[in-house]
């Protein structure tokens, strides 16, 4: 069961995360799609935009999408990522 509390602290880590991919460069569309592919895995992720391709491109660590890169390591799915 998922309860409140839960739920609002996964929207609070999914903002925490958007925000840091919007700081760097990216859309806030991908910036979103970036936090759920941190807080629930990267297979079914829509594609970066293109304005936003390049940038993520540049960004430090694989992901196992191959459109996506990340900030920070990524274990591709799951609820232990470093946010
Ligand atoms: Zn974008």
């Amino acid at each position: 069961m998922t309860t409140p509390a839960k739920i609002a602290a996964e929207l609070a880590r999914h903002r925490t995360i958007t925000t840091a991919y919007s700081k760097a460069g990216l859309c806030l569309r991908c910036s979103g799609l970036a936090a759920r592919g941190h807080m629930y895995g990267w297979a079914d992720l829509s594609d970066p935009c293109a304005r936003c391709a390049a940038t993520v491109a540049a960004l430090p660590h694989p992901t196992p999408a191959e459109a996506w890169r990340a900030l920070r390591p990524t274990s591709g799915g799951g609820h232990n990522d470093a946010a």
